[in-house]
């Protein structure tokens, strides 16, 4: 069974956050949760 990750917030940490934690386990499914219209990123 896979395990979840839910990040609240898409500002700077939180994609930092779930993509740290998809290179530490790249069979964790993450949802990034963003009451905004856009997610932050960083190329
Ligand atoms: C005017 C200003 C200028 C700045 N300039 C710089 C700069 O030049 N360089 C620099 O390095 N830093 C700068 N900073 C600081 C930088 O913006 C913050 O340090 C950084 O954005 C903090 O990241 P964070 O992910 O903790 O929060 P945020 O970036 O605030 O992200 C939080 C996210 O969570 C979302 N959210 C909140 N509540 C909920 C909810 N209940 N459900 C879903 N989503 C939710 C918000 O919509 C937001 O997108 C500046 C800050 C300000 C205010």
């Amino acid at each position: 069974m896979s395990q979840n990750l839910i990040v609240v917030g898409g500002g700077a940490g939180g994609p930092s956050a779930a993509a740290e934690a998809k290179r530490a386990d790249p069979k964790l499914v993450v949802t990034i949760i963003e009451e905004g219209e856009h997610v932050s990123y960083a190329a």
